[in-house]
Parts: structure tokens; sequence; C-alpha cells
């Protein structure tokens, strides 16, 4: 199956405002998400920085703790001697190696006499370096070792380095009894163990402690770790308040801190926001493709149901109009089949039967009658199609339309008669000037709706009036057929003059008619530029009204005696190219009366012969000929340049053959069967009047 057989498929691409629809949808959510997200990091942080606080807090307490512990067993040692007034002092040292046992962070404890000299040391071994040392001469020792001496206090240095090897921060314990200073019980600390101790877990933190001259002597946690933010913790320990002697503690979380679960939830929920944001702006998307696609379907749907209907409505106008060609032809076979019935079997009378002069007479005025009835069902079918084809021609000339319906009307006396109606005339003409149309078709008019009148009443009478007058430079003219016939139901009305419409179809119908008349009535009215209407009630008769607008035509001419001064005057020379004998013989015989002679060609191509050798005045030419057709003929006639008046004479009354036949340049077309009055028409209209 090819692309054209599958029919073309069509790729429906969505409106650009839907993709920044959907795009804006994202791209609001996603802001939505990131203000979320800082909005949440904040909070974290703030939280953070208070846990950091109440942690620094905690830890700056933990530190002074461990410090004023030591510092205190140290206290309670001077305090024994002292309590003791010096009898103490011989078991300081007892004491001492008791307190390093117990207390990991007491490096050494040793007796500084009251002239600074360090005399004695627990324990002594590889102590034994400090002993006999003069505080004197250790410069950053001196001033707060005398310092100790005088107030009483007990004071503890920086971070030293010790003469022995290490770090230890040396704290001096001024012992005083017997009402004198008497030296101090001094001990080097290392208080780093203790705080590591405490500190133990607390990787997420970098802590740091300084001593009073700012020199770091405790530090925890991996410093090469990048710090997070701008997180810091400052405290001041204090050491000894008296003397307003501090240490500097800080901390600082590092990005450990941040690995924590929430952290990485947080990160977490930071991709999980933007793909709901995503999501969010493809649904968004979906979901305005879907409305406008269903919006789509509903039109299409519309649409269909449209269509559905139109085709529901084509199918029963095609049925109904089927139903009516079925019953016209139907109703035209019975049409054409009882006239010829009669032609037919009043021919057999004839020829089987010995028949007087009157018998014979009477037959053949009754075969006349049939055969007229044919002529006028076929001149209806013929008007029908050139007026449905538009090919339907007016031929105005000037003419009396009183005379005109007057004429009609005489025809049609004998008939009302008959079937004992009355045939009532109305004419109101202020005016009777001849009008400017065509006399044939205006006539038509008044035969078709007499015709129906009289064909659907049975008792009473027809009235046909005629008014005629002046409007403006025009001449207005109505025409009403009003009869007390068997009227038509209001239903049918509106159909009444639509082509094949009886309001009395199928096989019971009473009355006999082919529908066309009606039809073809409307045509020729609005051909000329009128309009008609009915009114009808069923049961008490009909009024068809038309109304027409004329030119003013010529004043009628004098009648001239159409024999005088010609006769037997020969006026015409004419050729008939016609193949059949028979039609031959009509036309010869037609025009045996009046002023012409006629030759006879059997074909176009010995018409055309004969048009060589003599002159003709005009040619009556027969379409359909063995050997070469008359528009064959007329073609080759015109292109020797002969512009002799040719009329077609044809049974083919469809509007293509009439349009080919003047287009090949015929001047008429002339239909068979013909009457006299076509043939002598067109020799008056070529000839003159006294060509007949
Ligand atoms: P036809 O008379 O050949 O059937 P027409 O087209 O002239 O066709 O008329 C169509 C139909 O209109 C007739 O069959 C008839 O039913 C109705 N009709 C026309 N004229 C009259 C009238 N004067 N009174 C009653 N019915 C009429």
């Amino acid at each position: 199956m090819n692309q054209e057989e599958a029919g073309e498929i069509k790729v429906i691409k969505e409106p650009a405002w839907v993709y920044v629809v959907s795009g804006l949808a994202g791209l609001l959510a996603s802001i939505m998400v990131i203000l979320v997200w800082l909005g949440y990091t904040w909070q974290m942080h703030k939280s953070a920085a208070k846990t950091l606080n109440l942690t620094g807090d905690f830890m700056s307490v933990q530190f002074e703790e461990i410090m004023k512990s030591n510092v205190q067993t140290l206290y309670n040692l001077k305090r024994r001697i002292e309590i003791t007034g010096g009898d103490y002092f011989e078991y300081w040292a007892e004491d001492a190696k008791l307190i390093l046992d117990q207390n990991p962070g007491f490096m050494f404890i040793e007796w500084i006499d009251s002239n600074m000299i360090i005399q004695d040391i627990e324990p002594l071994k590889g102590n034994e370096a400090a002993i006999g040392l003069d505080l004197n001469n250790i410069d950053y020792r001196k001033e707060g070792w005398i310092q100790a001496s005088k107030d009483s206090l007990i004071n503890v240095s920086n971070w030293a380095k010790l003469t022995q090897e290490g770090h230890a921060f040396l704290v001096d314990a001024p012992v005083f009894y017997h009402g004198k200073f008497q030296g101090t019980i001094t001990a080097g600390i290392d208080f780093t163990g203790y705080f590591n101790f405490a500190m133990r877990g607390r990787d997420a933190y970098h802590i740091e402690l300084y001593d009073e001259e700012g020199t770091l002597f405790f530090e925890h946690g991996d410093s090469s770790v990048e710090g997070v933010g701008n997180m810091y913790y400052e405290n001041d320990i204090v050491i000894r308040p008296e003397k307003n002697q501090k240490w500097t503690f800080s901390i600082e979380p590092n990005d450990r801190l941040f690995e924590t679960s929430v952290f990485l939830e947080k990160k977490v929920g930071l991709i999980l926001g933007f793909m709901l944001a995503l999501l969010l702006s493809v649904a968004t998307f979906f979901i305005l493709k879907t409305r406008r696609s269903n919006k789509r379907e509903g039109i299409i749907n519309k649409e269909l149901r449209k269509l559905n209907k139109a085709l529901e409505k084509a199918k029963e106008t095609a049925e109904v109009g089927s139903k009516a060609k079925t019953e016209f032809l139907s109703n035209m076979s019975h049409e054409i089949r009882t006239p010829l019935n009669a032609i037919l079997g009043l021919i057999t009378i004839q020829k089987d039967k010995e028949l007087d002069e009157e018998q014979k007479r009477k037959y053949l005025d009754m075969m006349e009658f049939s055969s007229k009835n044919l002529l006028a069902l076929v001149n209806d079918i013929q008007d029908i199609d050139k007026a449905e084809s538009g090919s339907m021609e007016l031929h105005p000339v000037s003419f009396s339309t009183t005379s005109t319906l007057n004429k009609l009307l005489d025809l049609y006396e004998a008939g009302f008669e008959k079937k004992e109606l009355k045939l009532v005339r109305t004419l109101h003409t202020d005016n009777v000037d001849n009008v400017y149309g065509d006399p044939i078709r205006f006539g038509q008019i008044i035969t078709n709706l007499l015709r129906n009148a009289f064909k659907f009443t049975e008792i009473g009478q027809v009235e046909v009036m005629l008014q005629q007058q002046l409007v403006g430079d025009k001449i207005e003219v109505v025409l009403r057929v009003v009869d007390t016939g068997i009227g038509i139901p209001e239903e049918s009305l509106p159909f009444i003059f639509d082509r094949f419409q009886q309001v009395d179809s199928g096989l019971m119908r009473m009355y006999e008619g082919s529908g066309l008349g009606l039809a073809i009535t409307k045509k020729i009215v609005e051909k000329m530029g009128g309009s008609i209407r009915v009114e009808s009630e069923l049961g008490q008769g009909s009024t068809f009204e038309v109304q027409l607008m004329f030119d003013k035509g010529e004043p009628a001419e004098p009648a001239v005696s159409k024999h005088e001064n010609t006769a037997n005057h020969n006026m015409g020379k004419l050729l008939l190219c016609e193949d059949n004998p028979i039609n031959a013989l009509v036309l010869i015989k037609l025009l045996e009366d009046s002023n012409v002679s006629i030759d006879v060609a059997k074909n176009g191509k010995e018409g055309l012969e004969m048009v060589d050798a003599s002159k003709y005045d005009l040619i009556f030419m027969d379409i359909q000929m063995p050997e070469m057709d008359g528009i064959e003929a007329t073609k080759l006639i015109r292109k020797k340049g002969i512009k002799i008046p040719i009329i077609a004479l044809s049974a083919n009354v469809l509007s293509d053959a009439v349009n080919e036949a003047l287009a090949c340049g015929m001047q008429e077309y002339i239909t068979k069967p013909y009457t006299r009055s076509d043939i002598e028409n067109v020799l008056t209209k070529y000839l003159g009047a006294t060509a007949i």
C-alpha cells in the first residue's frame, strides 16, 4: 500500500504556546524546588549553627572541668601540708606517687623551695635533670611562680617545653605554714590525654585549644578537611578566675557533619525535586496535548455527525429521487405506450377493414390526437432538459398577450364544452400594447396551467384571467388560472413545481401526466424574469398565478396575405440531406403548397457534392446519416466559405447534441417530429414570409 492509498498521514504539530506553557510549568516548579531547597538549607545551617554552639558550650565545660579537677587534686595535696602545719610534708612524696598513679595527665610532681630551687621530684626516674634547677634561670617560669608565692593563689603556666623533654602545663600550688611561704608543690600536667578521651567520636569537628599566649596545645580532628561555610565557634575557658587567666577554645565543623543522612536526603530531595519539576512539565505538555486532541476529536466528531446527517439526507434524497425517477419512467412508459397503442391499433384497423371516408377521417383525427399527445410529451422532455442544462433560449418578438391567450382558449373551448365545464376568460387590460417577449413560451405557460386545470376539474369552471398594465416603461402581465377542481393537499404544495412530482402517483393514479408540466412552466417563468405561485384547498380548487414583466413591443403590423403576389412563384431553392426516405417525403409533402423547391441528398457526402454543383438558399440537414453525418458535412460546407443557412433536423433532443450542431455552424435546430409551423417559422425567418 503506498502513501496515497493509505491516505496522507498528517503529524499534528502542537502550537508553540503548548510548549511554552509546559516549559513555564517546569520552570516554575524548578524555581519552587530551588526556593524550598534554599529554605531548607538555610534552616539546616541555622540548626547546625545552634548545634555547634551547644556542642561548643558543652565541650568548654568539659575542658574546664577536666582542668579544674586536676588542679583540685594538686590543691588538696598542698592543703594537707598546710592544715597539718607542715607535718604532712614528709608524706608529700608518697601522696604524689598516688596522684601520679591515679591521674595519667600528671607527668610529675615536684617540690620547689622558697629559694626557687627544685628540691625533689616524683618520679625521679627520667626527671633527674630537673633536680637542683633554679627557676630564677627559667624566664617563662620565674614571674608566675614569684606571683604565686606572694598571692598564695595557684599558678598555671602556659604550655611549656620541659627541660626533661615533652610539654606540660606547670601548675604551682604555694604552700604556707608556720606563717610563712615554704615553697610550691608543682605538677607538670598534660591535659591532652583527657581531652582526647573526652573528644573521642567527635570527628565532624576540628577542635583547637590555645593557651593564654596563643600557643596551640590541643588539636583534635583533621585540620586539612575543609570547613563548612563560615560556621565557627570560639569560646574562652577560664582557667584561674582569680587571675582572669583563660584559654581559647575553637571548633569548626567539617563536611563530615554534612555527610550525615540528613544532608544526603537533602541532595536526594533536590534531585527528586528537579525530576518532579521535569515530570510536571512533561505532564503539563501531555495534559494540554490530550485536551487539545480531545477538543479536536470533539470537532471531528461534530463534523462526522454533520457529515453523517448530510449523508443520511443525501441518501434519503437519492432514495426519494430514485423513487421519483422509477415512478417517472413507469409513468413515461405508460404515457408513451398509450398513444402509440392507439396509433398502431388505428393503422391496423385501416389496413384490415374497408372504411368509408367518414370513418377514415374520424380515425385519422384520433391518430392525430394521439400523435400530438406523444409529441407534447417528447417536447416536455426536451424542454426540461433544456431548462436544466441552462440552454433554454427565448426568441423575443413583439406580440399581443391577449390574442395569444384568446387563440389558445379557442382551441380548448370545444374540450371544455364536451366535459361540461365552463371556461371563463376575464381580461383586465388597461393597456393593450404589444409586449416584447417569446410568444411561444408565453403560450406554453398558459397551455400547461390550462391543461392541468382542465385535467383536475370535473365539475364547475376554470377561469383564466389576464391583467395587463403599464408599470413605468414596462408592461406587467399577471395571468391567473383558477379552477374548482380537486385541489392540492397542503403538504404537496412545496414540491408541486419539482420535476416528476405528482400528488397522485403509482399504479393506482387516476390522472395521466408526466409530472413535468409545472416544472417546465416554472423554469420558463423564471427565464422570463417572472414568478409563479399557487394557492389551493383540497376539494375546493386551485389558483395558479404568474407574474411577468415585458418590455414594450412594436405596434402590430397590418396582416399581409402570405400568398399575395407570390402565388406559385418559387421563392427559394432548398436542399434536404436526409437518409430516411419517409422523413424526406414528409418534409417534401409539408412544403408542397409553399413557394420553394426541394432537392434531396441521401447523406452528407451527396449533399456536399450538390452544394458544389448548384446554389441553394437554405439547407435542412439531418444529423445522423451514413457515410457522412450532418455535423461533418456542415463543417466542410462552412470550410468552403459557404454561408447558406443550415437548419438541423434531428431526433436527438439532448442539449449536448444541440450545442454541437450550433457550434459547428448550423443556425437552427429543429427536433423531430416537427410540425408544419416549425418548418414555416424557419422559412419565414431565413427566406421571408413570401416563401410559404
Ligand atoms: P402532470 O400534470 O403531468 O402530472 P404537472 O407538473 O403539470 O404534471 O403537475 C404536477 C402535479 O401537480 C399533478 O400531477 C397534480 O397532482 C398537481 N396539479 C397541478 N395542477 C393542478 C390543479 N390545477 N389541480 C390539482 N392538482 C394539480
